[in-house]
């Protein structure tokens, strides 16, 4: 197991809660959209609600990857050109995988 920096530790329990908050959104997203097809012909509401839980669905997958680099290594690197992401920026937006170049 790698030993994980303390920036690692804070980004990971805080991608936990961002993770674990958008799964409870994208839940009553779901519950919403389940029982208003109940008694209500489909409406803009669903297509507005269906963006929103892409959007959420794509959020919570680049928090897993997040996790993952966390897990195997490299997390806090550039995708792109490899060069350390700013912590400033890993602050304001944990899963980032790019930096801001
Ligand atoms: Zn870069």
């Amino acid at each position: 197991m790698r030993v994980r920096t303390r920036l690692e530790w804070r980004q990971q329990s805080r991608l936990q809660d961002q993770s674990d908050r958008l799964r409870r959104t994208l839940a009553d997203l779901r519950a919403a959209a389940t029982s208003r097809a109940d008694y209500e012909p489909h409406d803009v509401t669903d297509d507005e609600a269906a963006v929103q839980a892409d959007a959420i669905e794509d959020r919570l997958a680049a928090i897993g990857k997040a996790l993952d680099r966390i897990n195997t290594g490299g997390y806090g690197i550039c995708l792109a050109c490899r060069s350390p992401i700013a912590d400033e920026r890993l602050d304001a937006v944990p899963a980032t995988a790019v930096c801001r170049d």
